[in-house]
């Protein structure tokens, strides 16, 4: 399982595998899961591709495509 942190605010679109210690999905008032809010979601994904795809059909041209440096998602 995959998680992809969109985050609005930073313009980064962040992905985990879900063992990560830095992959917390949690629903906040501006953040959903699996739903976007005003601040954006954590997504989740069976596949490393199927969350490329989503960020390149979905994402806007500044967002930024940021593969976790420490679960290294792939
Ligand atoms: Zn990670």
């Amino acid at each position: 399982m995959f998680w992809l942190n969109v985050d609005y605010p930073t313009w980064i679109w962040k992905l985990h595998v879900d063992s990560c210690r830095f992959c917390v999905p949690e629903e906040t008032v501006n953040k959903g899961i699996d739903e976007l809010k005003d601040h954006g979601a954590w997504m989740s994904f069976k596949s490393f591709d199927e969350a490329k795809k989503y960020f390149k059909e979905n994402s806007k041209p500044n967002s930024i495509w940021q593969p976790c440096k420490v679960c290294n998602p792939e």
